[in-house]
C-alpha cells in the first residue's frame, strides 16, 4: 500500500533514516489517508531520542519534551515527531507516571488506543499494521489495541474517545470493547475538563453528533453529560439531537442545539464545568435565551428582534431554531429569515452603534447625560426600528427636541 505524504512529512521521515534511526508516520495521519479522508495533520514516531531529533533538524521547538516530542518546522508546515515509547504505569486513569522511551516500533504501536489509530507508515515498509487496524478499518470498527478494560484502566478518556471516533468515522464499536466502556464509564469522572471537553466537542461537530445517544446508552453521558440523561427521561434528548445535526458543525451551535431543551442555567453550569471559553458560553447561552421568544415576519418585529438579540447573535439563532422547527415553523423562519437578509443588505440601522445621532449629539442640543439620556436614545432608536427611513440627524434632533421641549 502507497501513501501520499506531504513532501514536509517525507523530508522529516527521510532525513531521520538519513542518520540512521527509524522514522514513520503514524496514528490518525494514516489511519485517514487509508480512509482516504484528509489527514489534519502528520505525527511521526521515530527510534530517535527527542535530543537526536534536534540534532538532526535545524529548526524545532520542544513542545512535549517529557513525553518525547519535538516539534520540527519545515517550511510553513510543522510535524510532531515523538520517540518511540512505552507509557510507564498509569496514576490514577490520568497521566502516565512516567514515559519510557524503548527502541521498538512494536511496543510503540501496542500503547495507542484503538486499532485503527495503531498503524505506521513509510515509503520504503510501506504500512506497519501489527494489530489488525487495517481489517478493523475494513469492518468500520473501533476496537481497543489489547484488552479493553486493560486499556480503559490505564486512561479513562479512551472510553470516550471510543465513541468520539465511531462519530467521526461512522463506526461501530468492537463488542468486547463495548463491554469494557460500559463497565468502566464511571472511571470518567477521574478525567480532567479539558480533555473531556475537547473530546465531547470532536463528538459534537462531528458529521454524526447523534451518536451521543451511543455514549448515552453506554453510560458515558451519565458522567460527562448528565444534563442530556435527564433530557432524555424528560423525552426531549432525541429531538436535540436530531436539531444538532441540523445545524453547522460549529462549536457553540452544536452544543445550543443540544442544550435546549435544558435551559440556559443548566447549559452555562455544564460549559463553565467543562471549562469553556467565555465567549462559547455566551453565545450558547444566548442562542438559548431566546429559543423560545415569538418571531413575527415583519419587517419592523424582525428590526426590534435583532436589536434584542443582537446583531451577532440573531443568525445563529434563527440557524438553531429551524433546526427544530416542523415545516409550518421552518416556513415561517424562512421568510423572518428573508426579511432579516434584506435588514443586513440595506445595511438597516439595528443597534445604536449605527444611529444617526450619538449621545454627544443629544447633550449639545441640551439632554442632561444619565438615564434621561440613555432612553432618549432609546427612544429614538425605537422610532429607526419601526422605519429606518427616519435614521437621518435631522429627523432624529427634531425628534429629540420635541422631547425635551425645545
Ligand atoms: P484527530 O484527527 O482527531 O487528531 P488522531 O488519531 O490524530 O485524531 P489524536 O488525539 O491527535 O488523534 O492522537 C494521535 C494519536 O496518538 C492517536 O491516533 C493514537 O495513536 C494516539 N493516542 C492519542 N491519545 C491517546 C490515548 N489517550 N491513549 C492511547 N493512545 C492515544
Ligand atoms: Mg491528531
Amino acid at each position: 500500500m502507497k501513501i501520499r505524504m506531504p513532501a514536509g512529512a517525507r523530508a522529516v521521515i527521510s532525513s531521520l533514516q538519513a542518520r540512521g534511526y527509524e522514522a514513520y508516520a503514524v496514528g490518525g495521519c494514516v489511519r485517514d489517508s487509508v480512509l482516504s479522508r484528509e489527514p489534519d495533520d502528520w505525527d511521526i514516531t521515530t527510534s530517535a531520542s527527542p535530543s537526536e531529533v534536534k540534532e538532526v533538524f535545524t529548526r524545532t521547538v520542544d513542545t512535549g519534551l517529557q513525553h518525547g516530542t519535538v516539534t520540527v518546522l519545515m517550511g510553513k508546515d510543522q510535524y510532531e515527531v515523538t520517540t518511540y515509547r512505552i507509557d510507564g504505569e498509569y496514576e490514577d486513569g490520568r497521566h502516565p507516571k512516567e514515559v519510557i522511551f524503548t527502541a521498538s516500533l512494536k511496543e510503540d504501536l501496542k500503547r495507542r488506543d484503538f486499532t485503527i489509530n495503531a498503524m505506521a507508515y513509510n515509503d520504503d515498509e510501506g504500512l506497519v499494521d501489527l494489530f489488525g487496524g487495517m481489517s478493523d478499518l475494513q469492518r468500520k470498527l473501533v476496537r481497543c489495541v489489547g484488552e479493553p478494560t486493560e486499556r480503559f484502566s490505564e486512561d479513562a478518556l479512551r472510553i470516550l474517545r471510543a465513541v468520539r471516533f465511531s462519530a467521526q468515522l461512522g463506526f461501530g464499536i468492537h463488542s468486547d470493547t463495548a463491554d469494557a466502556v460500559r463497565k468502566l464509564a464511571p472511571t470518567l469522572s477521574k478525567i480532567s475538563a479539558e480533555r473531556i471537553a475537547a473530546e465531547l466537542t470532536k463528538l459534537l461537530i462531528s458529521p454524526r453528533p447523534e451518536y451521543l445517544y451511543r455514549a448515552y446508552e453506554l453510560g458515558i453521558t451519565r458522567v460527562v453529560l448528565p444534563e442530556f440523561d435527564r433530557m432524555m427521561e424528560q423525552k426531549t434528548g432525541e429531538a436535540a439531537l436530531h436539531a444538532a445535526k441540523r445545524v453547522r458543525p460549529v462549536r457553540a451551535l452544536r452544543f445550543a442545539a443540544v442544550l435546549y431543551p435544558a435551559g440556559e442555567q443548566a447549559a452555562v453550569s455544564l460549559l463553565r464545568r467543562l471549562k469553556f471559553d467565555n465567549d462559547t458560553i455566551r453565545t450558547a447561552a444566548r442562542i438559548i435565551r431566546h429559543m423560545d421568544r415569538q418571531l413575527c415576519e415583519d419587517p419592523a418585529a424582525v428590526r426590534q428582534a435583532v436589536y434584542e438579540v443582537g446583531e451577532d447573535i440573531f443568525p445563529l439563532l434563527l440557524e438553531v431554531r429551524s433546526a427544530y422547527a416542523d415545516e409550518k415553523t421552518s416556513q415561517q423562519i424562512q421568510r423572518v429569515q428573508e426579511c432579516y437578509e434584506t435588514i443586513c443588505r440595506e445595511g438597516q440601522c439595528v443597534s445604536l452603534k449605527t444611529l444617526a445621532v450619538t449621545g454627544r449629539d443629544l447633550i449639545r442640543l441640551g439632554c442632561r447625560p444619565g438615564p434621561a439620556l440613555g432612553e432618549l436614545l432609546e427612544a429614538a432608536l425605537h422610532e429607526v426600528l419601526d422605519d429606518p427611513e427616519k435614521n437621518t440627524k435631522e429627523y432624529l434632533e427634531a425628534f429629540a427636541k420635541g422631547h425635551l421641549g425645545i
